[in-house]
C-alpha cells in the first residue's frame, strides 16, 4: 500500500490505521489551509481501497484497533461505497473498536438521515468536522463556503444518527479585528451543537496560503500569544456545552487545556488567567 501525497489525521488518531478513500479535499479553497494544496481531488476506486485493506491484513506489522478514513472529506463518497469499505474493514479486522473520518458540513448535509443511520449501523462511529469558527463573517472571509447555521444543522444531523461529532475550532482565525466575534459566535455554535469532542487549534499562517500572504503583506493583523489566550478565555466564558470533552493539545497551541464542559470550565478559565498573567508580566517578550 502506498499513500498518495501527505496524509493528515487528527491528534487522537495517532495510532489508527489510515485508509485513503479520497485524495485531497474537494473544496480545497479555505484561505488558511495548506493541507491538500498539492493534490488534485479524486475519489479512489473501491477496488483500490479494498486492495489496501487486504495488503494491510497480509503485511502491516503494527497492532491497531482504530481505522481513520482520509483524506480531507471522505464523506463525499457515495454511501453504498463507504458501507462496502466499512463492511470489509470489520470483516478483515474484527477486533476494530472504532472507525472515524473527516467530514465537511456540506457532505453531511448531502446525506439523508437514513444514509447517516446506515453508516452508523455499519460501524462509522465518529466524524471530525472542521468548523473553525461560528462566525459567518469569518467563515466568509476564509472562504469556507458554509454558514454557521449549516454547520449546526450538519452536526445535529450526525448526532441524530448516533454518530459522534468531534469539532475543531481555530483560535485567532478572525485576527485582531474579529477576535471577540470569533470567540462569542464559536461559543454559540458549540453551545447549539454540543459536540462530544472539541479541539482547539491555534491559527498557523502558512506562507503558501492566501491568509499567510495577507499576513506578510500587512493585511491580516494576527493575534499575539497573549491575545490568543484572551480569546480562548472569552470563548470559555460564553460556552455552555454540557459533556463536551475539550482538548487543546495540538502542537500549534500556546497552552494545553484538557477538561470536560461545563464541569471543568472554571478550572480551564483559571489556567488561562494564570497564563495571561504570566504573559502580561512578560508582555515585552510576547507581544
Ligand atoms: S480546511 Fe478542510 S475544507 Fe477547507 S480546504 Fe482545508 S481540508 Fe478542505
Amino acid at each position: 500500500m502506498i499513500y498518495e501525497g501527505d496524509v493528515y489525521r487528527p491528534p487522537s488518531e495517532a495510532n489508527s490505521l489510515i485508509i485513503q478513500l479520497t485524495i485531497g479535499c474537494a473544496h480545497n479553497g479555505c484561505t488558511f489551509c495548506s493541507m491538500y494544496k498539492n493534490k488534485h481531488f479524486r475519489i479512489r476506486e473501491l477496488n483500490e481501497v479494498i486492495s489496501d485493506l487486504y495488503w494491510v491484513k497480509e503485511h502491516y506489522p503494527y497492532n491497531f484497533d482504530r481505522v481513520f478514513l482520509a483524506d480531507g472529506d471522505a464523506l463525499i463518497v457515495k454511501t453504498d461505497i463507504i458501507v462496502a469499505v466499512l463492511g470489509k474493514i470489520y470483516e478483515l479486522f474484527p477486533h476494530i473498536r472504532r472507525v472515524s473520518t473527516y467530514g465537511t458540513a456540506r457532505d453531511i448535509l448531502m446525506k439523508s438521515p437514513e444514509e447517516l443511520r446506515m453508516l452508523r449501523r455499519c460501524g462509522l462511529e465518529m466524524v471530525y468536522i472542521g468548523a473553525e469558527t461560528g462566525s459567518d463573517k469569518i467563515l466568509r472571509d476564509v472562504n469556507k463556503k458554509i454558514s454557521a447555521a449549516e454547520m449546526t444543522e450538519a452536526c445535529l444531523k450526525l448526532k441524530a444518527a448516533g454518530i459522534k461529532v468531534s469539532m475543531t475550532l481555530v483560535t485567532g482565525l478572525g485576527g485582531r479585528p474579529d477576535s471577540t466575534e470569533h470567540a462569542i459566535e464559536s461559543a454559540r455554535l458549540v453551545s447549539a451543537t454540543k459536540p462530544e469532542y472539541l479541539g482547539l487549534l491555534t491559527l498557523h499562517l502558512y506562507a503558501d496560503t492566501p491568509l499567510g500572504k495577507a499576513y506578510r503583506a500587512g493585511k491580516f493583523p494576527a493575534l499575539s500569544p497573549l491575545e490568543d489566550l484572551k480569546e480562548q478565555k472569552l470563548f470559555l466564558e460564553n460556552v455552555d456545552s454540557e459533556g463536551t470533552i475539550l482538548r487543546s493539545n495540538h502542537v500549534s497551541n500556546f497552552l494545553s487545556l484538557a477538561g470536560t464542559l461545563n464541569h471543568d470550565r472554571e478550572k480551564m478559565i483559571a489556567q488561562l488567567e494564570a497564563a495571561i498573567s504570566v504573559a502580561e508580566s512578560n508582555s515585552g517578550k510576547l507581544r
